[in-house]
């Protein structure tokens, strides 16, 4: 009876009625492929994080948490940032707990940006940002990121040229989905150039923060210099460091000069601690931001799962190691399916970070990834996702189908058999 029932759904939310993830899903289940369209792991997080959840709802701590989130896990959150990343967040002020990553943006969009406003996206990109600046009734301008080398770059100079007098909010996703794309420092302070000399506030969504790669993959081309050779500002993508033989580090976007008040920071334990079901994520910035952020939160969830707070907080402050073997082990995933993939006859893109890698179907004589993808899953088993699902602007994108190497290897070893029959 469904298909007579009107649609209900308010106008600023039908353009995200239905989305191609859920599509290549439900055709994966249905034909039973291997699914490398969704991203998250088949594996669990470190075994002393489940047990101190599992302690958690022993000891009781099955009520509302405060509203900013336990002092535990913040206090473990600023720890955290200021080991790694040397900058110090108050824990008291400057950092909401929120249900995952996926609430940060939501409320961050919210809380900072008003009716009619502009959000600036760097395209592609992760899909939530177009549906939560369309709740807060703001429009969406992207720039593209461009191919460079083997990767991507962001486009610098059309990234200031985009920005018109009702551009409030930028967002940038470093490393980023779907690419794998980990923008150079280089990049990163050109960016927080632009942004303080046209005062717009930062949103930076840092999810794979610690998932970065040592080392070139083998989408990369061999022989070029190191990543000393990073351009000056304004220089063309050519040259912005992404070339083989660089080793990508993350640069959180808040450390660089004039930024910190001016950026929200996202990130979570999802990908971080292979617990993408735990939905705890936080957000970081000056109290004023925060403050913004926590009044769009406390209306929507006010608070996450108490008992998994703890839990993510003895990780940051006690697993250090396990994420580092993640990070290896991601590494030589990306490497394996990268192979794959080539010997399967696409031409693979450089990944230097999460838990995607993204390969062109032209060389197989397709000519638009969305059908290509459609039909994978019947054809030889194997689901995955197009680009286009990531952008306003398709046509650079039509060819070009993300893959997930999260998994197991016998997953992704079933994957690569099954991808030779292309
Ligand atoms: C997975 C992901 C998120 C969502 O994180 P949660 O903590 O699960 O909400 C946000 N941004 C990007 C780029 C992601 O890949």
């Amino acid at each position: 009876m469904s298909a007579e029932l009107p649609n209900r759904t308010v106008e600023r939310l039908r353009p995200f009625g239905s989305t191609v993830f859920a599509e290549m899903t439900a055709l994966a289940v249905a034909t039973g492929a291997v699914n490398l369209g969704q991203g998250f792991p088949d594996t669990d997080g470190p075994a002393s994080m489940l047990a101190a959840a599992q302690d958690a709802i022993a000891a009781g701590l099955n009520q509302y948490a405060p509203g900013a989130g336990m002092p535990v896990l913040r206090n473990a959150i600023a720890a955290d940032r200021a080991r790694r990343s040397n900058i110090q967040y108050d824990p008291a002020t400057e950092i909401l707990v929120t249900v995952g990553a996926t609430e940060g943006i939501a409320a961050a969009i919210l809380g900072l940006v008003e009716a009619g406003d502009e959000v600036l996206l760097i395209e592609p990109y992760y899909d939530s940002y177009a549906a939560a600046i369309a709740l807060a009734g703001a429009r969406r301008r992207t720039v593209p990121l461009v191919a460079d080398g083997s990767g991507y770059a962001v486009d610098l100079d059309a990234l200031e040229r985009a920005i018109g007098p009702d551009t409030t909010l930028l967002i940038v996703n470093s490393p980023h989905n779907p690419t794998g794309t980990v923008f150079t420092r280089a990049e990163l302070t050109r960016i927080a150039e632009i942004a303080c000399k046209h005062n717009l506030l930062v949103l930076t969504d840092e999810v794979y923060e610690r998932l970065v790669f040592d080392g070139p993959s083998s989408g990369h081309s061999a022989g070029s210099t190191p990543a000393s050779s990073g351009h000056s500002a304004g220089s063309t993508p050519a040259s912005s460091g992404h070339s083989a033989g660089s080793t990508p580090v993350h640069v959180p976007l808040a450390t660089l000069p004039g930024m910190f008040e001016r950026t929200v920071t996202v990130s979570s334990a999802a990908k971080t601690f292979n617990a993408t079901g735990w939905k705890t994520g936080w957000a970081l910035g000056p109290a004023n931001l925060i403050d913004a952020v926590r009044s769009a939160k406390q209306f929507m969830t006010f608070v996450g799962g108490t008992p998994f707070q703890p839990a993510v907080a003895h990780a940051l402050e006690h697993e250090d190691q396990w994420v580092a073997e993640l990070r290896r082990g991601l590494q030589r995933k990306r490497d394996r399916l990268s192979t794959s993939l080539t010997k399967a006859g696409l031409t693979v893109k450089a990944s230097a970070g999460t838990y995607f890698v993204c390969a062109d179907v032209a060389p197989l004589g397709e000519t638009d990834a969305v059908a290509f993808c459609r039909s994978l899953p019947a054809r030889i088993g194997v689901a995955a996702v197009p680009v286009t699902a990531f952008v306003d602007q398709p046509e650079p994108w039509k060819t070009l189908v993300r893959f997930a190497f999260c998994k197991k290897d016998d997953v992704l070893d079933e994957a690569a058999e099954r991808l030779l029959e292309l």
